[in-house]
């Protein structure tokens, strides 16, 4: 019997959690400034939102936490990804009616895949996604990536890299897929087996293959981009002049094939070339959907959207130096001289928390010396103490940590002392 944390899994710990509530924050303002709204999907869903037909991709088919309950025939699905289950509420909820289309969503939460552990992919992660429904315009391809850009920007990341490509139109990709096909033919046997697979299912998905990637078949296989119709190059060209127009770096990368298979047109990738994130360099990545919105019963529209792994995000801050998050610092602790004042001293306390001041007591009776220690190692700008001669009185002394003063002041003037020394009250 064990009681440690599932492998692929992590405690985040109050230490660290000052870093999530920053990313957190700053995602609201983005995706408030950018006019996009937070959508909150079940955790898991039918096993069939994320499961379509005969997709090829190692999420849907090794990577799922599916299961059924006792004395139950219905097969559901920890959520592998969010796309999925924003489009089957878009769809649920006829949203396709609403006269301002496109509707423009963002979510923030966990994802659960059972994949390999290693340093920047876990079984439980979290992503922060967005997704644009109902509009087909290359210059809202170009917006979501200003989006992930100017947020990953505004964190200081710098070693950052858009890679993008074109996957084209239905017609554009199957002439594609069937000159892969005969480019393959011969030497698929010798390729591993998930490549085996993918010939079959989706052998676009090949190019993605991390194991036979160094192989000469792979090196000479054709290239997309000699197989798109007019239309779908005049796409790309718009994407990529929008890019340009933002003054958005990016590289085009016609290898770049991305795993899930409902992806049409703009594909990418958006990379950390920080030595330390190793092969988990992808910081947020997506692209466009043409099929996805009929598939879960509604008309046919376009969608398009990306995911961030957070702990992706944290890392490649870490890898280049950005600190995030703060010191859990108090602004002042009420040290309790005499077990007969800690009923004042508890008054005290609570209306201080009631004008917004982070405080502090001890509840342990501990001597004067070991509640100064808490004072400085929380670093409190205000020491409030209270003895017995003070409760006689009805004074407290008030020590100001920084300027190391100290003065008495009666209880009830208390609040306006500390007000004076923090020039108002303290910052949200
Ligand atoms: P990879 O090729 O790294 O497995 P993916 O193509 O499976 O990525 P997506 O499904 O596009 O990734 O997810 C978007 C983002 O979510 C990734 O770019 C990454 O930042 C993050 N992510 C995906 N899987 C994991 C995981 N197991 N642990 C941590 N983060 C993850
Ligand atoms: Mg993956």
């Amino acid at each position: 019997m064990s009681y440690q944390m599932p492998r692929g899994t992590q405690d985040i710990m109050p230490e660290d959690i000052s870093k999530w509530h920053q990313l957190e924050d700053m995602i609201r303002q983005f995706c408030y400034v950018y006019d996009y709204e937070e959508i909150r999907t079940p955790i898991f869903e039918h096993t069939n939102v994320f499961k379509r037909g005969n997709d090829s991709s190692d999420m849907v088919n090794k990577e799922m936490y599916t299961f059924t309950l006792p004395n139950s025939s219905t097969s559901l699905t920890l959520r592998p990804e969010g796309t999925a289950g924003v489009v089957r509420s878009f769809v649920e909820h006829k949203m396709y009616g609403d006269v301002d289309l496109p509707a423009k969503f963002y979510y923030v939460g966990p994802q659960f895949r059972h994949e390999r552990p290693q340093k920047g992919r876990q079984r439980i992660f979290h992503q922060f996604g967005v997704e644009v429904i109902g509009a087909k315009n290359p210059l809202l391809d170009v917006e979501t990536i200003a989006l992930g850009w100017s947020f990953v920007s505004a964190l200081g990341l710098k070693d950052m890299k858009v890679l993008i490509n074109t996957l084209g139109d239905d017609a554009s990709r199957d002439a594609y897929r069937t000159a892969l096909k005969a480019h393959f033919k011969k030497d698929i046997n010798a390729m591993c087996a998930d490549c085996q697979r993918r010939y079959e299912q989706n052998p676009l998905r090949i190019l993605d293959c991390k194991l036979d990637a160094d192989k000469d078949v792979m090196k000479t296989a054709p290239r997309m981009a000699d197989y798109l119709n007019e239309e779908s190059q005049a796409y790309f060209k718009k994407v990529l002049e929008g890019l340009d127009a933002l003054a958005i770096p990016y590289e085009v990368d016609d290898r770049l094939v991305r795993g899930l298979d409902y992806y049409t047109h703009t594909v990418f990738e958006v990379v950390s070339v920080n030595e330390q994130m190793g092969s988990q360099s992808t910081v947020f990545a997506g692209g466009r959907y043409d099929g996805l919105v009929e598939y879960f019963g509604g008309p046919q529209m376009s969608g398009i959207g990306w995911a961030m792994g957070l702990e992706r995000l944290i890392l490649a801050c870490e890898g280049e130096g950005i600190e995030l998050g703060e010191e859990n610092n108090l602004d002042a602790y009420v040290v309790c001289l005499n077990d007969s004042a800690s009923v004042t001293a508890l008054q005290l306390v609570t209306e201080l928390r009631a004008n917004g001041y982070k405080s502090e007591m001890d509840y342990r009776s501990r001597s004067f010396k070991a509640q100064f220690k808490t004072v400085m190692r929380r670093r409190a700008r205000i020491a409030v103490l209270i003895g017995e001669d003070e409760l006689a009185n009805g004074l407290i002394t008030i020590k100001n940590l920084e300027t190391k003063e100290q003065q008495s002041v009666a209880f009830d003037k208390m609040v306006e002392t500390i007000d004076g020394i923090f020039e108002g009250r303290p910052e949200e």
